[in-house]
């Protein structure tokens, strides 16, 4: 026999301090809406787990696009600049936000990073948010658009056990399609997934090691 124990709603013992946490944080990601609309840029929140490629997306998507827009990067991390100094070898802003121990960008985070840029000279912002599929999903962070990063080696479960994070975004990104038959995974199952639980997600399939699939992700993000 098989017991499975689920929380109820209002069960968790600290709920009322998380509900104004999650209040306070969707009042400052407004304020960042407001701040990127009132100088005419577009932001995108890039999430996915450790590994699953977001920073090499965003380094291709930076090399394609760099010419045509005027492109700043934050990246968020607990500790490390890995990510923030892969992508200033594109000569682009970079902002690094070390959360500590946070396993999410806030809007409180991304509103100080917002400030060390010149947004007078900005038209686009990749945020990349940390590594993890779960609670970047509760903290909007004032973004335009969300995109969520999956890749194969992630097994053929990592959509139907992080459905939350899939109905927060607009587009999915299946990244190291090439490594599919070798890991055993169904590309077109995790497809049939991510619509499964929000049909109105774009979803592409890239190998950012090669740049495969990089041109419909732009596409996909309407750049
Ligand atoms: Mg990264
Ligand atoms: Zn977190």
């Amino acid at each position: 026999m098989r017991e499975v124990v689920t929380a109820e709603e209002g069960e968790v013992f600290d709920i009322e301090l998380e509900e104004s946490l999650l209040e306070a944080n969707r009042r400052l990601a407004e304020q960042n809406r407001a701040l990127l609309d009132q100088h005419g840029i577009r932001a995108i929140d890039v999430m996915g787990s450790v590994g699953s490629g977001k920073t090499s997306l965003i380094s291709c998507l930076v090399e394609r696009l760099k010419d045509q827009y005027r492109i700043a990067y934050i990246a968020g991390d607990l500790t490390t600049t890995i990510d923030a100094d892969l992508i200033a070898r594109h000569g682009i802003p970079v902002v690094q936000v070390n959360t500590g121990k946070e396993c999410h960008l806030d809007a409180n985070l991304v509103a100080k990073a917002l400030k060390r840029l010149d947004l007078a000279s900005t038209d686009l912002i990749f945020i990349e948010n940390v590594g993890n599929l779960i609670c970047p999903a509760e903290f909007p962070l004032g973004s335009h658009d969300r995109l969520v990063v999956v890749s194969i080696t992630e097994g053929p479960y990592v959509v139907m056990k992080h459905p939350y994070i899939f109905m927060e975004a607009q587009v999915a990104v299946i990244n190291k399609v090439d490594l599919a038959e070798v890991m055993g995974v169904d590309v077109g199952k995790l497809e049939a997934d991510i619509r499964a639980v929000n049909p109105s997600l774009r979803t592409v399939r890239t190998c950012c090691r090669t740049g495969e699939g990089v041109e419909d992700v732009i596409e996909a993000l309407g750049l």
